[in-house]
């Protein structure tokens, strides 16, 4: 399966395909990953420390393909989505800011397909941007060029949780 990879600043909406992510332990050894061997594993013998990554089948663009994102991440979609229920057919908006180390993704949960969506639009308060509007404002504010020096700006944090978008951050 093709991996999904966000373009910074671009929000793209995707349909889970599994009941929950995989979780997947991996070491990095001559500039590639490779899997954890568990119990005994040489690697963890020699000192190689374990990166923990999840990974779930999603439907994107018309296709399959798999995410993998970090513990950080997961454990913000279980905030997001509950902790107990299924992620199939469970549908997300996701908008990567940054690159690299500063990497952070905005998660928007869009429901159950099929389903109606938790809050809907005539809920929000006037004015309320989408995320679009939020994200864009940011990347063009003197805050945005905050967060991508560092963390998200205070500033940018308490507006996106105002609007109740999830910050997550990729770093571990
Ligand atoms: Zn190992």
């Amino acid at each position: 399966m093709p991996w999904v990879n966000i373009t910074p600043g671009v929000a793209v909406t995707m349909k889970f395909m599994e009941t929950r992510p995989v979780v997947r332990y991996l070491h990095w050894v001559d500039r590639r990953s490779v899997a954890c061997e568990g119990e005994g594993c040489s690697f963890c013998a020699s000192g190689s420390v374990r990166k923990e990554r999840y990974g779930i089948e999603v439907w994107i663009n018309g296709a399959q393909a798999t995410w993998e994102f970090s513990p950080t991440v997961y454990t913000q979609l279980v905030t997001i989505l509950g902790a107990n229920v299924s992620w199939t057919d469970v549908e997300v908006k996701v908008t990567r800011i940054g690159v690299g180390l500063d990497t952070k993704y905005v998660v928007e949960h869009l429901g159950e397909a099929g389903s109606q969506p938790a809050s809907t639009p005539a809920a929000a308060p006037v004015g309320t941007p989408s995320i679009e509007e939020a994200v864009h404002a940011a990347m063009l504010s003197e805050e945005y060029i905050t967060a991508v020096a560092g963390a998200v700006s205070e500033l940018l944090l308490a507006k996106l949780l105002e609007w109740q978008v999830v910050v997550i951050p990729e770093g571990e």
